[in-house]
Formats: structure tokens, sequence, C-alpha cells
């Protein structure tokens, strides 16, 4: 019987017993060395110190590469990829020194198209009757496969755990089998206390039913697509969620469950609903003034037909006022529509910011003589913009400063200047905007909704757009504030 056969380690061992057992292999030396040579897998062997001493036709065929210098470094250097080399070499040595199994994954260069295949290499240390190390073998077993295979679900596993969306996977009857990160986020449910309850705990009692339905769907083969609907999260709180469940099938193709992919579509819906009213509130503010405009027009035209000239010019003066409304509406409804398509555009000139400012606060003076708006403007500052936007700005400023202080009527306006910048500020001792509020205001549609504010007359557009505005001139416009006490709205613009 050959030493060689006595082999350590899991694999080695049992055979080693197989042997006490006289259950002996009844081939000679030369049988095992032609099987060795031509077995459809790479093997090689090692004297007791770890010096390769033997690797088989596979590996020679496998590499495309001849050994011609007796197992270089070199060589194995040239087919094990860079990265794995040097823990293969650490790992080989240990092993020799520690007499014990080595074991590592590594990738070799196929030859044939110079790709690098993942290797599952072990080598068994082959002790002799004394227990002294004789040699070493070895084997190397393409995995590439199955570790390409590992890789791809654990970065699938990495995707779905780093998304946003709740992703959620559940049996035919509802039970939580996975949940993501996303889910957790979204409901509140950390994975241990979730798994293995019925997904019906995120379902509104009035929406249970939907449940049945889905799964109905699902248990055919098909998908549900963006399916809005609302569910309930752990704190009892309702979420708008839109959700894609899909079917999962076993191998044989059979329905045994489904993934939902869920997304909080709260801020949409949301959107959605303020853009409602502010469609409603819109088309308010356009009538008023055309049913005004007509009205005026009819008393204008009798007027005129009996010849009475006395208030005529009074009438047309309130017609050209609801003109101004209506233009202003209708400039903002097309600056909406601009920004949404990307498409405000500035015409950038150097211009007096203090001349811009004076005459603003002189005209404003003029239509709210109640107020009394100081003003600190003096020096000339000049800034390259686009001076019809930034009096838009202005103005949008200080007539909210005004319309939500209906009690005091102190307006304070600043402009400051540094290097880099200019900064202006309105300042009013008015209603006062809370925390959570200021956060919004500048969205879209936003309107505060306190029972203070719903008594001023607003599209919740103007911020937006003023906002907008100085963005687009590399500048920011920021707010502070306190409820009941008034507020500061500041906007920087950088000097060129
Ligand atoms: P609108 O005034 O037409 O509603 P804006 O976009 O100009 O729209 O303002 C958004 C919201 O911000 C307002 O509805 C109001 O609640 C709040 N807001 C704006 N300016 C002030 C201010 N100076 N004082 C108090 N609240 C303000």
């Amino acid at each position: 019987m050959p030493d060689l056969l006595m082999m350590d380690g899991a694999r080695g061992g049992s055979l080693a017993n197989n042997l006490d057992q006289r259950l002996v292999c009844p081939l000679n030396l030369e049988d095992y060395q032609v099987i060795v040579e031509n077995l459809p897998q790479i093997f090689f062997m090692a004297d007791a110190d770890g010096k390769i001493t033997y690797v088989n036709k596979y590996l020679i065929d496998y590499t495309g590469k001849a050994i011609n210098d007796r197992f270089s470094k070199k060589w194995w250097e040239s087919i094990i990829y860079p990265d794995d080399f040097l823990l293969s070499a650490k790992a080989w040595i240990l092993a020799i020194k520690l007499k014990d199994v080595f074991q590592i994954e590594c990738r070799l260069k196929r030859g044939s198209d110079e790709t690098f295949r993942w290797h599952f290499v072990q080598a068994f240390p082959v002790k002799n009757r004394t227990g002294q190390i004789s040699c070493w073998v070895g084997t190397c077993i393409d995995i590439d496969d199955s570790k390409m295979a590992e890789i791809k679900n654990k970065q699938m596993a990495a995707i779905v755990e780093s998304s946003d969306d709740g992703i959620i996977g559940k049996k035919l009857d509802g039970t939580i089998t996975t949940w993501n990160t996303g889910a957790e986020k979204l409901y509140g449910y950390k994975v241990a206390e979730i798994i293995g309850k019925s997904i019906t705990i995120l379902y509104p009692k009035d929406k249970i039913d939907e449940f049945v339905e889905i799964m109905e769907v699902i248990k055919m083969g098909e998908a549900i697509d963006h399916y809005q609907t609302v569910r309930v999260k752990k704190d009892g709180r309702l979420v708008d969620v839109s959700v894609t469940i899909s079917p999962l099938f076993d191998r044989n193709g059979q329905v045994i469950g489904a993934s939902t992919i869920a997304r909080d579509i709260g801020q949409y819906v949301e959107l959605e609903r303020r853009k409602d009213a502010f469609i409603g509130m819109a088309s308010h503010e356009l009538k008023t003034p055309i049913t005004t405009i007509k009205a005026y027009v009819q008393v204008l035209n009798k007027a005129l037909s009996q010849k009475n000239y006395d208030q005529t010019a009074s009438f047309l003066n309130k017609i050209d006022l609801q003109l101004n409304r209506l233009v202003e509406l209708i400039s903002d409804l097309l600056d909406i529509s601009k920004i949404g398509a990307g498409k405000l555009e500035l015409n950038k000139e150097v211009f007096d910011l203090n001349n811009l400012l004076d005459q603003v606060v002189d005209n404003m003076k003029h239509l709210y003589p109640t107020y009394q708006i100081k003003c600190n403007s003096k020096s000339g500052i000049k800034v390259y913009a686009d001076k019809n936007r930034v009096e838009q700005v202005l103005i949008n400023l200080i007539t909210n400063a005004i319309k939500y202080s209906p009690k005091s009527k102190m307006i304070e306006i600043r402009i400051e200047k540094n290097k880099y910048k200019v900064i202006i500020s309105v300042r009013d001792f008015g209603i006062g905007i809370s925390k959570a509020e200021q956060k919004r205001i500048f969205e879209r549609f936003y309107r505060a909704e306190g029972v203070d504010e719903k008594t001023f007359p607003g599209l919740g557009v103007g911020l937006y757009i003023s906002s907008e505005i100085i963005k687009r001139h590399g500048g920011r416009i920021l707010v502070s504030s306190k409820k009941g006490e008034g507020s500061k709205f500041s906007f920087v613009l950088p000097l060129k």
C-alpha cells in the first residue's frame, strides 16, 4: 500500500480508516499515476516542505502554460489573480507550518480566454506509517459559476437592503418571510418582530378585502403594478403607498408567494391635494377680477351711451386695477409652468440694486400708505442679475410682509454687502411662521395651515417662484421667524 494514500484531514481520515478495515483498492502505483495525470480536474502534489513537485495535465491544459522553469514563484504568479496571490501564499506557508489542511478560494487564469475563474483549492498532508508527513496532495475545483451566482446574490441582497422602497417577501397565506430596511423605515416594524406575522397587519381595517383580491391575482401568476393604496404603520398612522406585487415561483413554475415593492407616496399625494386646492383657488382668483371688469364695462357702457362722462376715468382706473391683478396671476401661472419645464430664463445685466430697491420701496409706500416701510439703502451696489426677476422677488417679499402683518405696520428692509455677496432682508412684525412651516413654505402650492393664515388670500406660489429665481442666480433665500412675533426673509445674491 503506497504511503501516498495515508491522508490527514476530513476526507483523508475516512480513507485511512477504510484501509485499516482492509477495503484495499486493487490498483498499483502506476495505475494511480495514470489516474491522477488524467483526472478531469486540477491535481497537484508538494513535498513535506510545501515545494510543488507535481501538477497534472489538467492544470497545464487549463492554464495553457508549460512548466519550463520548474514550479517557479513566477509561474504561480502568472496564473493566480494578483489580489489572491499573496493571500494564497501566506495560507500555504501557514498550512505547511501547522501541518494542517490547506483550504482557500482563489482565481486562476484560464489560458483559452485569459479569464480568471474562482477555484476552491485544498491540500491534505499525507503521512507515512510513522506519522511523518511524506507529501501533500491537493485539488483545485472550479467553483466560478456558483461563486458568481453567490456574488450576484450578495449584490442583489445589498441592492434590496439599501433600497429606500420597502421590499417584502410573503407566502401565499400572507406570512411575511423577508423584510428589508426600506420596509422597516416605511412601516416602523423591525425585521425580528415582523417575520412570521401576516402581511394583513399593514392593512387598514376597511381595506382588509384587498389582501384576498391581490392574492387571487398573484395565484394566477399575474403581477399588480403601481397600485395606489393606504397602509398602517406600527404607530397606527396611515401612509399612502404605491405597491407593485409580483408572484414568486418555485423550480416547477408553481406560485409559492409574492414579493411586494412598496413606495411612500405621501408627499406626492399631498402635492396633488395642494395642486387641486391651487387650481380651485386660482380659478376663483381669475374669475373675481373678470366678473368685476365685466360689471364696470357694463356701467361704463351705460354711462357712455348716456354721455355721462363724470365717472368714466374712475371706472377705467378700476378696470385697470383688476387687469393688473389678472396679469399678475397669469404671470405666476406661466412662471410655475416654466419652472416645472426647466425653462425659467434669466436676462442678466449689470444694474444698480439700490436704485431698484428704492423704486420698489417707493411704489410700496405709495400703494400701502398706512405702512411704515424703512429701508437702509444708500450707496450704489452693482449686481449682474435679471432686474425684472429680482424686482419680482422684492415685491413678493414686501407684499407678503404687509399681507401677513395685519396689526403691526412696520416693515424694515436692509441691504448689506461684502466682498462676495449682497444680502437683502425684509423684516415684519406680523403673524410669524412656526418652525415646522418654515421648512415647507418654499414648496410649490404650500400655504401654512393655521387659523391665522386661513384669513389671508393667496395661492402659495410666490415664495416658490422667488426661491427658484434666486437659486437660478446662484443665491439662496432664507427665513427666520417666530410664531406671533414676525418674520425675516433674506435673499443672497453672489457678486461676480
Ligand atoms: P401666498 O402668500 O400666496 O400664500 P407664498 O408662497 O408667498 O404664498 O407664501 C407661502 C406661505 O408662507 C403663505 O401661505 C404664508 O403661510 C407663509 N408666509 C409667507 N410670507 C410670510 C410672512 N411674511 N409672514 C408670515 N407668513 C408668511
